[in-house]
């Protein structure tokens, strides 16, 4: 069989510890034998970044803005015990928070669905992806104790000089006050990640702030989104059938619940810390969810939502058998190279993008998965594989679907 041919490359980040193992055994075995990889290569492992001075991060965000379409490893976010454990030269920065913010992007969290690993919600029977806007309110906040009575005030002062300022509360005792910000530009910009995303996957948007409450605050994220909307996704999502729907959080909290899924909900900062990891663990199981940096500019990078899984990582470097899930990171891999083929208009990059998540998925309702899996699952009797083994039965699965 001929490998397919790709036009444009992919940007690669490699990554750390045990997702690195699988994403050289994913390579070998799941991508090469059928595609002539054409990816522009950069090692985001955590020695190299130290070699670079993280040099490398900045050089793969910025490739990304090139060539619009990247795949990711998941990476150490260095602390205190891997600054002695690598021994670094200073403790560098997410390079996930680096990324984004190069790419001014939203992520796009999505569990993946299979038969066997059922949500906890029973009526929940599409993905329901989770949008977090990621800047601003109560995580750059400034606060202070107030010990006592006494003022606090709220003031903006021009470049000009002019004061204006709103009274927070007149304090009679002790209590705390807190200040925080948003950016029009970064709520624009959150916005059209979100509406670009919901036309990329053909599915409902759906967007929720406390706007009867924060009147001025909330209201004007209200207002940007509406304003975008009207002016410049409005036609698209009409051609496209699909819909932008706002309400109150709570009563988008109390719709999410009785909904089947198959839609896009998009939170500010806080919400979506929150919700992501509610809706996340009521899908079942971190290892089945997807991640996915959307730019206002229309790059796109793809991955897992998991660690590099340290633990089995060290297992491994004990000559001991693992059992790590790599479904996430195949799905950040097909994820990857769909948008690719979709961009450079190659149905064949599109259409193996296709068969690999299948046979992914078909391995798993077969009964064959990996130990994170088989302890909830309702498969009776499934197969435990190991990390390598696992990979090797969506090789099998692979075979019979795409040819
Ligand atoms: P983690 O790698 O997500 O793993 C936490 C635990 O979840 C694992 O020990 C394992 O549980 C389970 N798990 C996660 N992914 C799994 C998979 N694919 N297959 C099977 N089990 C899986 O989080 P962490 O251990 O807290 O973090 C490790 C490193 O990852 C840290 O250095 C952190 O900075 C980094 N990190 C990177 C990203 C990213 O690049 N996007 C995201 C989060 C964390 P058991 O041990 O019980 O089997
Ligand atoms: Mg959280």
């Amino acid at each position: 069989m001929e490998k397919i041919k790709m036009t444009t490359p992919l940007v690669e980040m490699d990554g750390d510890e045990m997702t690195r193992i699988l994403w050289k055994i994913i390579k070998e075995e799941l991508l090469e034998p059928y595609i002539d990889l054409n990816t522009e290569y950069y090692d985001l492992g955590l020695e190299y970044r130290n070699e670079t001075n993280d040099q490398v991060t900045i050089d793969a965000a910025n490739a990304t803005k090139k060539y619009k379409v990247a795949v990711k490893c998941a990476t150490i976010t260095p602390n205190a015990a891997r600054m002695e454990e690598y021994h670094l030269k200073e403790m560098y920065k997410s390079p996930n928070g680096t990324i984004r913010s190069m790419l001014d992007g939203t992520v796009f969290r999505t569990p993946i669905i299979v038969k066997g690993i059922e949500p906890c919600v029973t009526n929940w029977k599409k993905p329901i992806t989770l949008a977090r806007h990621a800047y601003g309110d109560v995580y750059k906040n400034t606060e202070m104790i107030i010990p006592g009575p006494g003022k606090v005030e709220l003031v903006y002062t021009a470049e000009d000089g002019t004061e204006t300022r709103e009274l927070i509360h007149n304090f009679t005792g002790a209590g705390v006050a807190q200040g925080m910000h948003n950016l029009n530009d970064s709520i624009e910009s959150f916005a059209r990640s979100c509406f670009s995303y919901a036309l990329s996957t053909k599915q409902d948007l759906w967007f929720s702030t406390k706007d009867t409450i924060s009147k001025k605050y909330d209201h004007t994220f209200k207002d940007i989104f509406q304003e975008i909307y009207d002016t410049e996704y409005k036609e698209a999502f009409e051609k496209a059938g699909i819909t932008y729907f706002y309400t109150l959080i709570d009563d988008a909290v109390a719709r999410v619940m009785k909904a089947e899924g198959g839609f896009i909900w998009a939170c500010k900062n806080y919400d979506g810390d929150v919700m992501s990891d509610m809706v996340s663990s009521a899908f079942g199981s971190l290892a089945m969810m997807t991640s996915v940096l959307v730019s206002p500019n229309g790059y796109f990078e793809y991955e897992a939502a998991h660690g590099t899984v340290q633990r089995h990582y060290y297992k491994h470097l004990k000559g001991e058998e693992t059992s790590t899930n790599s479904v996430a990171t195949i799905f950040a891999w097909t994820g990857a190279l769909r948008k690719r083929g979709e961009l450079d208009e190659n149905p064949e990059l599109q259409k193996f993008a296709d068969c690999l998540e299948q046979a992914t998925l078909n391995t798993i309702e077969n009964g064959k998965m990996t130990k994170d899996l088989a302890l909830i699952t309702s498969i009776a009797n499934p197969t435990v594989l190991n990390s390598r083994d696992f990979i090797l039965a969506i090789r099998e699965e692979l075979k019979h679907l795409y040819q």
